[in-house]
């Protein structure tokens, strides 16, 4: 018997065969004429992913929290006020981070599930005067899902720099970063961007960098500091040699094959398939009896699902699911972790795989004996999945 297990959760999420490959390829010198092509050219690419051509790419080693990281620090100086759009627990990351490097941070908040409405963030706004507003798109723990747009809109009315927390959005969920007028975007490379675990992605827009070449204070994070990055990426991408810290050659080999498949199947069609497979997983999630974290489905992301546990289930359920063979997340948010479990559904996910863990779920759940008519789960997806062309 196969013992393969499908992976399902909110990153690291399954990668193509391509990009494994590219992962074991022999490591070469990061100023290989090879090496060099890559990089150039996923440097490239990443502005048709962020939808944002007129934008800076920077790809440095480290995860999400380094992307973040970097924003912050290339964008904060010391007294700078800072409004935090708090969807959870990586809101109060963001938060954390800009405090760091000297920012005064507001939080505007909603109830767990939910999300703060544009009347709230305006009258936050109107309140102070912030040099930068940071919005999670989708929020890991809780999978609801910000209305950027609106968001971004109104934040551009009062002057704020638009900060976006992209890691469990971008390449899944739809974002367009200029049209939106986002003026930094964020991702990791292990979630829908589809390459292992190990890569920071930041798009800057013109704002971001002139905002960043204003600067009074130097930036308090040596890492991190653009100063040193952006001669680094500007060369990559004409194709010269440079350095700064060793990149990590691998992962920005995967990073420009995975890419390539994003683009390959074209943003919208992307966008659309997640709609899809979320539609699908969500309408078994309620055909099975669960409720959501997010309150309602406009807040609710396309990249993953937040199902609670049904009346008199809990999380010792998980490990018959993963028994049948699909690996899901347990809860994250503090105040409601152990009644809630999250599924990732983004990246190269197919419809086999929503109805591989939509089978899985019903096993764990009859598992713990909770009362289903058993498949009720699987034909709801189905019926979602069958209604495409
Ligand atoms: N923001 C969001 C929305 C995330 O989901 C995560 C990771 N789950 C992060 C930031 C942090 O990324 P990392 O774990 O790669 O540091």
């Amino acid at each position: 018997m196969k013992d393969r297990k499908l992976l399902m959760i909110p990153g690291p999420i399954e990668f193509t065969p391509e990009v494994m490959r590219a992962m074991g390829a022999p490591t070469t010198s990061h100023v290989a004429p090879n090496f060099i092509e890559a990089f150039g050219q996923a440097l490239e690419r990443l502005r048709e992913v962020f939808l944002c051509p007129d934008g800076q790419p920077f790809v440095v080693a480290g995860s999400g929290s380094l992307a973040m990281d970097m924003a912050a620090a290339n964008l904060i100086e010391p007294g700078d006020r800072a409004l935090v759009v708090n969807t959870g627990y990586f809101g109060d990351r963001f938060g954390e981070i800009l405090a760091r490097y000297g920012a005064e941070t507001t939080h505007v908040r909603a109830p767990v599930g939910d999300a703060p409405s544009l009347d709230d963030v305006e009258a936050a706004l109107r309140a102070d005067d912030y040099k930068l507003m940071t919005i999670t798109h989708v929020d890991t723990s809780t999978a609801v899902c910000a209305d950027v747009a609106g968001l971004a809109h109104l934040g551009r009315q009062y002057g704020a720099l638009l900060v976006v927390d992209g890691v469990c959005s971008v390449a899944g969920e739809e974002l367009r970063q200029s049209a939106w007028g986002v003026d930094l975007a964020l991702t990791a490379s292990q979630k829908a961007i589809g390459v292992p675990p190990g890569l920071a992605l930041v798009v800057a827009g013109p704002r971001a960098m002139a905002a960043f070449q204003r600067r009074q204070s130097p930036v308090g994070c040596y890492y991190a500091d653009w100063s040193q990055w952006l001669p680094v990426m500007a060369a990559y991408e004409a194709r010269q040699p440079s350095y700064y810290g060793t990149p990590p050659v691998n992962l920005i080999w995967a990073l420009n094959v995975s890419l390539g498949q994003i683009l390959d199947e074209g943003m919208e069609a992307r966008f659309a398939r997640h709609r899809r497979l979320s539609a699908a997983f969500k309408a078994a999630v309620t055909a099975l009896g669960m409720d959501q974290v997010p309150v309602s489905a406009d807040k609710t992301a396309t990249t993953l699902t937040a199902p609670y546990f049904p009346e008199g289930v809990d999380r010792s359920m998980l490990a018959h699911v993963k028994a049948a063979g699909v690996i899901v997340a347990g809860g994250l948010h503090p105040e409601i972790k152990s009644r809630y479990f999250r599924v990732g559904h983004m990246g190269v996910v197919n419809a086999a795989d929503i109805l591989a863990t939509v089978g899985a779920i019903e096993k764990g759940l009859s598992r713990v004996a909770y009362g289903f008519e058993p498949g009720v789960g699987l034909a709801a997806a189905q019926a979602v999945l069958l209604e495409e062309n």
